[in-house]
């Protein structure tokens, strides 16, 4: 049995997957609600989940939320309670073989490689601008497409840079446009920056798909369900300002994953693990981070249970 876990800032979904059978739950995760009391929750639901006697062969988790090498949450801006916590090793606790922890962009692009061939773009539009990129059959390094710039001197980003496209086209920017204009008409609020957002999709596009030979974009993500229009506007953009359209060979559309992309992403991993051409560094760190657990005994991994709260 392998489980495939998507951890996103308001909602954990996962899969339990047996021969010829799969187990979905989802657990919304409350705004305030602190990191202590989604993992005593979660240690409910997987111990419940799993028979007495038998754990995971592999667990694959997708999250926004960055690790490094000893398993450690170091940077999350939507849970910044999470960092510190060592989420590998509360994971031990539940398998025995491998875990693998990879970027949810990622993983929805691995999800989209069932049903796209040739050079392709996956874009989770959430909380921020994430995703991958298919070149000539092997991953690019993900991490920055977020944050190339379309705008000089323009609206401040998380990253530290001004005028990334994720500052102009990201569920977490167009919450930040309201705030910031508090007080003025929401509608047109909204109208104006949707505008925005689809001029700057498009001239992006444009650069990524001409410099990429980019045939199909995919979009997963809440933007998309927030605005139900976005593609196909992003599509008449790049058409009326740029000239690319259908017949000149690039396709837009919905994932066929929509909101589950991620986790559809570790489903593969979990149940088939990942090849190297879906496998890239990004400032030293792989897109999909394997620890393999089959040098220690379950004696091992039952002795390293934490206690809930003292992760670290
Ligand atoms: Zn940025």
């Amino acid at each position: 049995m392998n489980i495939a876990i998507d951890i996103g800032a308001s909602k954990i979904a996962y899969t339990a997957l047996f021969d010829g059978r799969e187990v979905n739950h989802k657990l919304e995760i409350g705004k305030t609600e602190t990191a202590e009391s989604v993992f005593q929750r979660l240690q409910i639901n997987f111990e419940n989940l799993l028979d007495k006697n038998t754990l995971a062969k592999t667990i694959a988790v997708s999250s926004a939320a960055n690790i490094d090498k000893l398993g450690v949450i170091v940077g999350w801006p939507n849970r910044s309670d999470w960092i510190g916590i060592n989420i590998i090793h509360w994971l031990k606790q539940f398998v025995t073989e491998k875990i693998f922890w990879c970027d949810d962009g990622i993983a929805g692009t691995i999800a989209d490689s069932n049903t796209l061939a040739g050079n392709y773009l996956h874009l989770c539009l959430g909380t921020g601008f994430g995703g991958g990129l298919i070149y000539n059959g092997r991953l690019v390094g993900e991490s920055e497409l977020g944050h190339l710039v379309v705008q000089a001197n323009g609206r401040p980003c998380v990253c530290g840079l001004s005028g990334c496209i994720q500052a102009y086209v990201s569920v977490g920017s167009y919450r930040k446009y309201l705030e910031e204009n508090n007080g003025k008409d929401e509608y047109q609020l909204t109208q104006q920056w949707l505008s925005d957002a689809i001029e700057y999709t498009a001239a992006y596009l444009n650069n990524m798909c001409r410099f990429f030979n980019i045939k199909h974009v995919s979009f997963s993500g809440g933007l998309t369900n927030i605005f139900p229009n976005f593609i196909s506007s992003v599509s008449k953009s790049l058409e009326t300002m740029y000239g690319i359209n259908k017949q000149s060979g690039l396709v837009l559309q919905q994932s066929p994953y929509k909101d589950n992309a991620s986790l559809h992403g570790v489903k593969l991993i979990a149940s088939q693990g990942v090849t190297d051409r879906l496998v890239c560094s990004n400032n030293g760190t792989p897109s999909v981070q394997c620890f393999d657990l089959r040098i220690r005994s379950i004696e091992d991994h039952k002795r390293d249970i934490p206690n809930v709260g003292n992760y670290g």
